[in-house]
């Protein structure tokens, strides 16, 4: 049995890499195990020589992730997605993609559409039980069908119409108010994340099981423990190594795409559609150009009703977009489906020793959610630790009250708080030396899981 840790977190995806890098600055000590590369979905493995998003991939401003990685001092390379040359494809018809107030004035669009549409935004309407009610306050088609392409591009989700408007309403709100940010290679986020929890070692081990105590069984026979467990992966695969989330996960729905990427030699065959979002079709395609001057293309086709989009139709869609680009392709990817994200309808039932970190267990969508619900897991680890503190505080109080009738009254004294400081400044910092009466508590209280 190996209990030298705090914490164990399995997988090293954004969210085992963002639990990874709390706990370091939390001061808990933390080991990560995962088989595959690091990063899970938000890696970039490479495409003809170039490092290419699994599908397109960018941070939402204005959100979790990016408070996290400002408290961790983490500064990303972000620049601004082409809006400026988007595109709405609207049937056999490209029209210029509003994308500030001033634009919608001056667009092409219709003026029902255009005052349809900036009443939306400016005075959006409360968001109704379901998004089909939320859209239907827009009473001009275009401008709804918009709408609802622009939910679709910042949720990736094909079936919104029967969910809960708030989440999507948040989700578009966030997304027009302070807009997203590309990454030259999205995995640059898994290598800062990696990089602000360098000790953390990565045990290149799959799990088998979780058992309901947190020890756990990888599958070349080893058992670990530790004080806390974190299964970093979407709920149905967590639920395959704890059984406890089964019921939980069998609530989850898969938000699914297929992903066409592409490396162009060179520039797009036409510049002024460096993003195109079709309103009539759950299809989109952005563009970046790297820094040889190639061009990385995504073509996103969401699966709805269950229903996958195949490779002619994302490379149709691609064709009457950018007439030309098979001649210039350097190199292509097709994923015909890609899970992006899950919905829930309620929370995951809680555990004292195991937290799940995913999507489905944090505050907004996609790497926000992932990132805050890492968050809410080390906080918990915290607070279990600090109930520890105050029950080994009372203890003592109790132990020193206990002995006082037999000694003299200076002695009845509690122990020098800088003990008890000292016991958590032990706890939060687990490089230093530990303190006798530490390691008896640990050992009594945390790793035993009692609170
Ligand atoms: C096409 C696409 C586009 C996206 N676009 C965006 C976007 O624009 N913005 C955004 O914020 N997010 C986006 N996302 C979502 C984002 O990629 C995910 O939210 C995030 O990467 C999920 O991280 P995770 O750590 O929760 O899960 P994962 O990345 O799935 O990581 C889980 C890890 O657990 C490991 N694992 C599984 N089983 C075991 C086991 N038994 N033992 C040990 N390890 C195990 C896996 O190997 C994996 O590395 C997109 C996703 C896709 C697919």
């Amino acid at each position: 049995m190996n209990k030298e840790h705090d914490l164990i977190i399995i997988g090293g995806g954004v969210g085992g890499l963002t639990s990874a890098a709390l706990a370091t600055r939390a001061g808990l000590s933390a080991v990560v195990m995962e088989p595959r590369p690091l990063g899970g979905r938000a890696r970039s493995p490479e495409v003809s020589g170039v490092p290419v998003d699994l599908g397109a991939h960018a941070l939402y401003a204005g959100g979790a992730a990016e408070q996290i990685l400002s408290r961790l001092n983490i500064t990303l390379p972000l620049t601004a997605p082409p809006l400026d040359r988007g595109t709405l494809a609207m049937g056999e018809e490209f029209v210029r993609m509003p994308s500030s107030p001033f634009a919608l004035l001056r667009s092409e669009l219709p003026f029902r559409t255009k005052r349809a549409l900036a009443m939306f935004l400016m005075f959006p309407p409360k968001p109704y039980a379901t998004v089909r009610e939320w859209l239907a306050t827009i009473t001009d088609d275009t401008a709804r069908s918009i709408v609802a392409a622009l939910v679709r591009l910042s949720t990736y989700d094909g079936d919104f119409l029967d969910a809960d408007a708030t989440p999507y309403a948040a989700q578009l709100k966030q997304s027009i108010d302070h807009g997203v940010g590309y990454l030259p290679r999205f995995s640059m986020l898994v290598d800062a994340l990696r990089a602000a929890a360098p000790r953390v070692p990565v045990i290149r081990s799959a799990v088998a099981e979780v058992m309901n105590d947190g020890a756990v069984h990888t599958r070349d026979g080893k058992v670990m423990r530790a004080g806390h467990v974190i299964l970093a992966m979407p709920a149905p695969d967590a639920a395959k190594l704890f059984s406890p989330l089964g019921p939980y996960a069998a609530t989850a729905r898969a938000i699914r795409a297929a992903s066409l990427d592409v490396v162009l030699h060179g520039a797009l065959p036409v510049p002024s559609r460096a993003l195109a979002l079709s309103t009539d079709r759950a299809l989109y395609f952005t563009s970046r150009v790297t820094e040889h001057g190639d061009t990385v293309l995504h073509v996103l086709g969401n699966h709805v009703a269950g229903k996958k989009p195949s490779r002619q139709e994302l490379e149709s869609f691609l064709s009457e977009a950018q007439p030309g680009w098979r001649e210039r392709v350097r190199g292509a990817r097709f994923l015909s489906s890609i899970t992006v994200a899950h919905k829930t309808p309620s929370p995951p039932p809680s555990h004292p020793r195991v937290s799940l970190v995913c999507d489905t267990t944090g505050d907004g969508m996609l790497c926000d959610a992932v990132m805050s619900s890492a968050r809410h897991a080390i906080d918990h680890v915290l607070q279990r630790a600090e109930r520890s503190r105050d029950a080994l505080r009372k203890r003592v109080s109790r132990r020193s009250q206990n002995s006082s009738d037999a000694r003299p009254p200076q002695s009845r004294a509690l122990p020098p708080s800088s003990l008890l400081e000292d016991a958590v400044h032990r706890l939060r910092h687990a490089d230093a030396p530990i303190h006798p009466t530490l390691t008896f508590w640990r050992r009594a209280n945390f790793e035993n899981g009692s609170s």
